[in-house]
């Protein structure tokens, strides 16, 4: 397989990009050069990886655009310490780039298929720091505990308080919030004494997240 380490002029037009859309960070944009997008596409696509665009993954999902990928990872302000919650495994890709940033990721995926598919990829290139669950992002188990960071990777019509209520103290949630197969609004949560800041970013396109595991024929 190419990997993105013989393929310098694609790799630089992908850093370019970011930076060209308002991406500073530069923990951010480095976690975005260490983890090879084309590893989490499907093989037809990997001539499009480094395109700024969501492609179709297994089970009629997609991995996120680069941008909202970086932009999400930059909203959330993380730090080495941080425990975090991904809501939508997908491809992974997500969780690889967060896992790069933070002492734990713990990723909620519904469909078996992609988690499976997602872990193994995850373990291929050595992300330890990712745990992927099977399971239903409005139902998360108790065992899993609090976070210090959750970003949810698939369209909610509100933000239900069973989540808010994982947040740590002065933790931080993003969702994208809004109507299915429309345009939603990217929502940063804080946590704060007095209850939950909130602030709408951009508009983005999600997939839908919907209840309960999906039962795969
Ligand atoms: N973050 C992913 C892209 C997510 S696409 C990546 O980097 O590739 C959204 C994902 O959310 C889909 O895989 C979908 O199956 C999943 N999803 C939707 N509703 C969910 C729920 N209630 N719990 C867990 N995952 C959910």
């Amino acid at each position: 397989m190419s990997t993105a380490e013989n393929r310098p002029a694609e790799r630089m037009m992908f850093q370019l990009n970011l930076r060209r859309r308002g991406i500073s960070d530069q923990a951010v944009l480095r976690a975005m050069d260490e983890v090879p997008r084309e590893a989490f596409v499907e093989p037809r696509d990997r001539g499009d990886a480094f395109r700024d665009t969501a492609l179709g993954i297994a089970c009629g999902q997609t991995i996120s655009q680069p941008f909202v990928v970086a932009y999400m990872t930059g909203q959330l302000e993380l730090k080495p310490e941080h425990r975090v919650l991904e809501i939508g495994t997908g491809s992974g890709y997500q969780a690889a780039i967060l896992a790069k940033l933070c002492r734990q990721v713990v990723s909620i995926e519904r469909f078996r298929t992609l988690a499976d598919s997602a872990r193994k990829r995850l373990q291929k290139l050595r992300c330890d720091n990712v745990e992927v669950v099977v399971g239903d992002g409005f139902a998360i188990p108790a065992a899993l505990g609090q976070f210090d960071r959750i970003m949810v990777t698939a369209a909610m019509e509100q933000i239900p308080e069973a989540l808010t209520g994982r947040l740590e103290p002065d933790g931080i949630l993003i969702a994208p919030v809004g109507p299915h197969h429309r345009v939603q609004t990217l929502v940063r949560l804080v946590r704060t004494a007095a209850g939950f800041k909130r602030k709408d970013l951009v508009d983005v396109r999600f997939v839908p997240a919907l209840p309960g595991i999906a039962q795969e024929l």
